[in-house]
C-alpha cells in the first residue's frame, strides 16, 4: 500500500485564534520559501493573514503528467479550502460576508519570472454586494472586484494588461479624472462590467471551454473555478520561458516545482489608516543598520514596488497619524524576525485599518558592500558566528566591488539624477527594449538599457546590458531588485526622463537632449547619477570590510589560491588581492607587439644565423620579463608554463596574405616582390595544422624544436640568479605543457635541468627550481602515477582537460550548440565554465595516481575554472593544494575556497 502524500498544509490560527500552522522554515522544498516564512512567521506568533499551501511535488505531478491533477489532489484542496472558511467564519464567493484570498506563487528558491499574484479572488457578480455591505465602501469594492477581473485575465488567462489599462484610461478621460483615485463608485461599477465583455472578447472559448455559458465565454463566477484555474496559472508558470532562463542562469534544478499559497486577503486599501509597504531590516544597498523601505497609504498589493505612486520612507511610517501603533509593532517585529533568521530580511506587509499583517518574509537580497556589512556587524552583534558570517556572502557577488566606477578625476555634466539603485559604473548605446539589448550584446555591442520600469519580461535584456536605467520606481521596484542580484549597475527612478519606448528615444525634462537609440551614455549606480557621452570608469579601491571578511575566511580555508598573471602590474595586483603566488605565468603572451616579429623570424627562417639572432633577441626580452615577475612575487611561487600554443598562432593568417598578393597582382605590383610574399605564403602554409589545437604545440614543439624550452629555462634561471644575487628570494617553477606521456616530461625535465645547472655554473649562484607539468589530456590523468616520477608539481590544465575529455573544441562550440545542450538539458550547465563532473573525475583520478607516483607532489588547476566558485568546491573535496585563477578572482576563490572547507 502507498502512504497517502499530504499535498496541502495549513498556516495562521483558528477561529479561537490557536496557531493551527502545519508548516515550518525548514520546509521550503515542499512548502517553496514564502509558504515555508509564511508558516514559520506564523509559528512565531506573528499576525499572519490565515491560508493554506499546496506543495511544489503537486505542482510536479501536474506538469509531468501532461497537466493533469493527481488523483485527489482537487479534493484535499477543496477540504483546505472549507476547513479555511470555517477558520474565517466567512465563505469564499459567500453573497452576504465574502471571504477574499490572494493566489500566490513561491519556488524553494526566490524566482523573479514566475506567475504573479492574484489578489481578491472570491468576488463575483453576487459577493461584490456582500463586500459592499460588510465595508459600507461601494467604492473600495468595486475597485477591488475591477482589480481582480484585470489581474485574472493577465496573469492567469494571459490576456493583454493593456486592454484594460487603456479601458481605464478611457474611463477617466471620460470623467475628466486626473488620476484612479478620482474615479467614483459608479465609475468602477462600469468598468467591471467593461472589463468582463474585455474578458469575454478575448478569451478564447477553445483553451477554456468550461467558462463558456450560452455559447460565449464568460468571466468564472464559480469561486471554486477562479481558484483553480489560478492555480493551474502558477503551476504551468513554473515551464514559461522567464522562469526557465532564469533558472538556467542560476543554475536552479527544474524538478523543483513551485507551491502556490491561498492566503486571506487583507486589505491596504481601506483609508488613510490602511497601508501597504516593502521594508529591509538594514540598508540592501550599504548594509547600515537601519529601517529600509516604502510604504503607500491606502494601496493595494505591487502599488509599492509598481512605481505608480510615489512612497515614502519606512521610517516615517510611526509618525504617520493613525498608523503610528502598526509601524511601532512593524518595528518591533523587523528586531524579532531579525533575531530568529539570523539574517538581514525582506518583508513585505499590509496595514488594514490600524491593524499590521505580515504577508512575506525572505532573506534580504543585498549588494556586495551591504552583505560584507552586515555579515560582520552581525558578527560582532553576537548574532552570528565568524563561520557564519564568512558563508552568509556570496563570492561571486564579490565582483561587485571589484567593479568600475566613474574616474573621481573625470569631468562631466549630469544629465540626469535617479536612485542608486545598484552600485557600479556602466557606459553603452542607448536600448529601449530588451530584444535590442540582447541583439546589441549578440553583435558584441556594450548598451544600457533604458525603461519606465522593468517587468520580469525585461530578464534577458538586464543580462545582456552593462547597466539598466529607470524613469519610475524605487530601490525595491523590480529593476533595482535584479540588478542588485546580478551584479549589474543600475539607476532607477530617473524621474526628468520621458521615455517613448515606441519611437526608441528619450528627452530629458529641463534639457533639450533627446536620447536615441545607439547613443552613448554612462550611468553611476552608486550615486543614482547619468550622463550623456562616454565617462571614463576606474576600478574601486577596496574596503576594509572586503579585507575582514577574506581574513576570516582565510582561517577556515585549506585550499591555497594563486593567481594567472603574466606581467608584473598584474602580479602586483593579484599579490594585493591576496595572491600565495602565480600558478600560470604564460610565456607566450610575453611574445605580442613587437616581440612577435622576433619569434616569425624564428619560425619562417631556415638560415642559422638568423635564427641565432631571435633567440638570442627572445633570450634578452624573457629574461627582463621574468625580473620583473619574480620580483613582485618575491617570496612566492610563479609557475612559468614554457612555450604552449601552436606556432601559427605568431603567424600571418594565409587568407590575409592570400588577399594581399591578389592585390598585389591586380595593381600590377614589382614581380619579385610579389614572388617574395608567394614564398612566404607558402612557408606558412606550411605551418597550417588541419586541428592546431591537437598538432604541435605544448611539449611537443620543445621536442621539435629544442631550442625553444632551452631559451626559456635559460632566462627564466639567469632572472632568478640575478634577483638572488641582489638579495631577493625568486621562486620560479618550470611547468612543461601538454604532455601525454611521461617519456615526453623526462626528456624535457632533463634538457630543463641541464640548461639550470648551466646556469648556476655561470652565475655562481645556487637554484632550486621545480619542474611539473600541466595535466590536460586525459591520457596524462590515467597515466599521472607515471608522470608523477617525473615531476614536481601537476597543474590542471582544466580548459583544455576539458577540451580534451569531452573533445569540445572550445572556440567552436560555445558559440554553436552549446547553447542548444543547455536548452534542451543535454548538458547542466557549460562544462568550461564550472568543472564537468566527469572532468572532475579525471582531475580526481590524476590527483590520487599523482601522490601515488609522487608522495611530495604540488597539486593545483589553473584553469578558468579556478576561480568560478561552484568548481572550487568540487577541487576542496578532491583535494587539490591550490586553485589559480584570473588576479580579479582572487577574492572570490578565497572566499569560495572557505565556504567549501566549512560545508
Ligand atoms: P511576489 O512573489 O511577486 O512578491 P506576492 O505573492 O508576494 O508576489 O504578492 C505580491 C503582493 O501582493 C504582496 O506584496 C502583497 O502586497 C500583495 N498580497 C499578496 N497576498 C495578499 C493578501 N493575502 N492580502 C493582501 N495583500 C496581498
Ligand atoms: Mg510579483
Ligand atoms: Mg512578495
Amino acid at each position: 500500500m502507498t502512504e497517502q502524500v499530504k499535498r496541502v498544509y495549513r498556516f495562521g490560527k483558528d477561529s479561537q485564534g490557536v496557531n493551527v500552522t502545519e508548516g515550518a522554515a525548514s520546509m521550503k522544498g515542499v512548502l517553496g520559501g514564502k509558504g515555508a516564512n509564511l508558516a514559520e512567521m506564523a509559528n512565531i506568533g506573528l499576525p499572519v493573514p490565515p491560508g493554506f499551501t499546496i506543495t511544489c511535488q503537486t505542482c510536479m505531478e501536474y506538469a509531468n503528467a501532461g497537466n493533469v491533477w493527481p488523483d485527489g489532489a482537487l479534493d484535499e484542496i477543496r477540504a483546505y479550502r472549507v476547513d479555511l472558511e470555517e477558520r474565517m467564519g466567512k465563505k469564499i464567493g459567500d453573497a452576504s460576508d465574502p471571504l477574499l484570498v490572494s493566489v500566490r506563487s513561491g519556488a524553494p528558491m526566490s524566482m523573479p519570472g514566475m506567475m504573479d499574484t492574484v489578489l481578491n479572488l472570491g468576488l463575483n457578480d453576487e459577493s461584490i454586494q456582500g463586500l459592499i455591505a460588510q465595508t459600507g465602501n461601494p467604492r473600495f469594492a468595486w475597485d477591488s472586484y475591477r482589480r481582480f477581473i484585470q489581474m485574472f485575465s493577465n496573469v492567469v488567462i494571459g490576456l493583454d494588461g493593456d486592454l484594460f489599462e487603456n479601458a481605464i484610461i478611457a474611463m477617466k478621460q471620460r470623467r475628466g479624472a486626473a488620476s484612479d483615485t478620482d474615479l467614483t463608485a459608479e465609475d468602477l461599477a462600469e468598468l467591471v462590467s467593461e472589463f468582463k465583455a474585455i474578458f469575454s472578447q478575448n478569451t478564447s472559448a477553445a483553451d477554456y471551454p468550461s467558462l463558456v455559458v450560452d455559447g460565449e465565454v464568460r468571466f468564472p463566477q464559480d469561486p471554486m473555478v477562479q481558484l483553480q484555474l489560478a492555480i493551474e496559472a502558477v503551476f504551468g508558470s513554473w515551464n514559461n520561458p522567464r522562469a526557465t532562463l532564469y533558472r538556467q542562469k542560476n543554475k536552479i534544478a527544474d524538478d523543483l516545482g513551485t507551491a502556490v499559497n491561498v492566503q486571506c486577503m487583507v486589505f491596504g486599501n481601506k483609508g488613510n489608516t490602511s497601508a501597504t509597504g516593502v521594508a529591509f531590516t538594514r540598508n540592501p544597498a550599504d548594509g547600515t543598520k537601519e529601517f529600509y523601505g516604502d510604504y503607500l497609504v491606502n494601496a493595494q498589493g505591487e502599488d509599492v514596488v509598481a512605481g505608480i505612486r510615489n512612497t515614502s520612507p519606512i521610517s516615517e511610517l510611526k509618525h504617520v497619524e493613525g498608523l503610528t501603533e502598526a509601524g511601532q509593532e512593524l518595528e518591533d517585529v523587523f528586531v524579532l524576525l531579525e533575531n530568529h533568521f539570523r539574517d538581514m530580511m525582506d518583508i513585505e506587509f499590509t496595514i488594514e485599518q490600524g491593524k499590521l499583517w505580515m504577508l512575506q518574509t525572505r532573506a534580504g537580497k543585498r549588494t556586495a558592500a551591504s552583505a560584507l556589512k552586515v555579515a560582520i556587524d552581525m558578527q560582532r552583534e553576537g548574532l552570528i558566528s565568524k563561520e557564519e558570517a564568512v558563508c552568509c556572502v556570496e563570492p561571486s557577488q564579490l565582483d561587485q566591488l571589484l567593479h568600475p566606477q566613474f574616474d573621481k578625476n573625470a569631468r562631466y555634466d549630469v544629465l540626469a539624477r535617479g536612485l542608486n539603485a545598484s552600485p557600479g559604473a556602466a557606459v553603452g548605446k542607448v536600448v529601449f527594449s530588451a530584444a535590442d539589448a540582447v541583439e546589441a550584446a549578440e553583435r558584441g555591442e556594450k548598451t544600457v538599457l533604458v525603461r519606465w520600469e522593468t517587468t520580469p519580461d525585461d530578464l534577458a535584456g538586464m543580462i545582456a546590458a552593462e547597466g539598466i536605467l529607470t524613469s519610475h520606481g524605487g530601490k525595491t521596484s523590480h529593476a533595482a531588485v535584479i540588478a542588485r542580484g546580478m551584479g549589474a549597475p543600475c539607476v532607477c527612478g530617473a524621474e526628468a526622463l520621458r521615455i517613448d519606448a515606441e519611437k526608441k528615444q528619450a528627452t530629458v525634462v529641463g534639457t533639450d537632449v533627446v536620447l536615441r537609440e545607439g547613443d552613448i551614455i554612462s550611468l553611476d549606480g552608486t550615486t543614482g547619477i547619468v550622463v550623456l557621452g562616454a565617462v571614463d570608469l576606474v576600478q574601486p579601491e577596496l574596503t576594509g570590510d572586503l579585507d575582514t571578511i577574506l581574513e576570516w575566511a582565510d582561517e577556515f580555508r585549506t585550499l591555497g589560491v594563486r593567481a594567472n598573471a603574466d606581467n608584473p602590474e598584474d602580479a602586483q595586483l593579484s599579490r594585493e588581492f591576496g595572491a600565495e603566488g602565480i600558478g600560470l605565468d604564460r610565456t607566450e603572451h610575453m611574445f605580442l607587439g613587437e616581440r612577435k616579429q622576433i619569434i616569425q623570424s624564428f619560425i619562417l627562417n631556415e638560415d642559422e644565423e638568423t635564427r641565432e639572432k631571435a633567440i638570442a633577441d627572445l633570450y634578452a626580452a624573457q629574461t627582463g620579463d621574468f625580473y620583473g615577475m619574480f620580483k613582485a612575487m618575491d617570496g612566492l611561487p610563479v609557475i612559468v608554463r614554457l612555450l604552449d600554443p601552436p606556432l601559427h598562432e605568431f603567424l600571418e593568417s594565409p587568407r590575409t596574405l592570400d588577399v594581399e598578393i591578389a592585390r598585389m597582382e591586380a595593381s600590377g605590383a614589382d614581380a619579385r616582390a610579389v614572388a617574395e610574399k608567394r614564398a612566404l605564403l607558402a612557408k606558412i602554409d606550411s605551418f597550417v595544422e588541419a586541428n592546431p589545437m591537437l598538432g604541435l604545440r605544448g611539449c611537443r614543439l620543445g621536442i621539435v624544436y629544442p631550442i625553444l624550452p632551452v631559451m626559456q629555462v635559460r632566462a627564466i634561471a639567469t632572472a632568478a640568479a640575478r634577483l638572488k644575487k641582489e638579495g631577493l628570494d625568486p621562486r620560479p617553477e618550470i611547468m612543461i605543457p601538454l604532455v601525454s606521456t611521461v617519456n615526453e616530461l623526462a626528456k624535457l625535465r632533463e634538457v630543463a635541468q641541464r640548461t639550470i645547472a648551466e646556469v648556476v655554473e655561470a652565475e655562481g649562484v645556487e637554484l632550486h627550481l621545480e619542474i611539473g607539468t600541466m595535466i590536460e589530456l586525459p591520457r596524462a590523468a590515467v597515466t599521472a602515477d607515471e608522470i608523477a616520477t617525473q615531476a614536481d608539481f601537476f597543474s590542471f590544465g582544466t580548459n583544455d582537460l576539458t577540451q580534451t575529455t569531452f573533445g569540445f573544441s572550445r572556440d567552436d562550440v560555445e558559440g554553436e550548440f552549446i547553447p542548444q545542450y543547455l536548452t534542451e538539458k543535454l548538458l547542466p550547465y557549460n562544462p568550461f565554465a564550472t568543472i564537468d563532473p566527469g572532468v572532475a573525475k579525471l582531475v580526481k583520478m590524476g590527483v590520487d595516481l599523482g601522490r601515488q607516483g609522487n608522495p611530495d607532489l604540488t597539486v593545483g588547476v589553473c584553469g578558468e575554472h579556478g576561480g568560478d566558485p561552484d568548481s572550487i568546491h568540487a577541487f576542496h573535496k578532491i583535494g587539490l593544494d591550490y586553485v589559480s585563477c584570473s588576479p580579479y578572482r582572487v577574492p572570490v576563490a578565497r572566499l569560495a575556497a572557505a565556504q567549501a572547507a566549512l560545508k
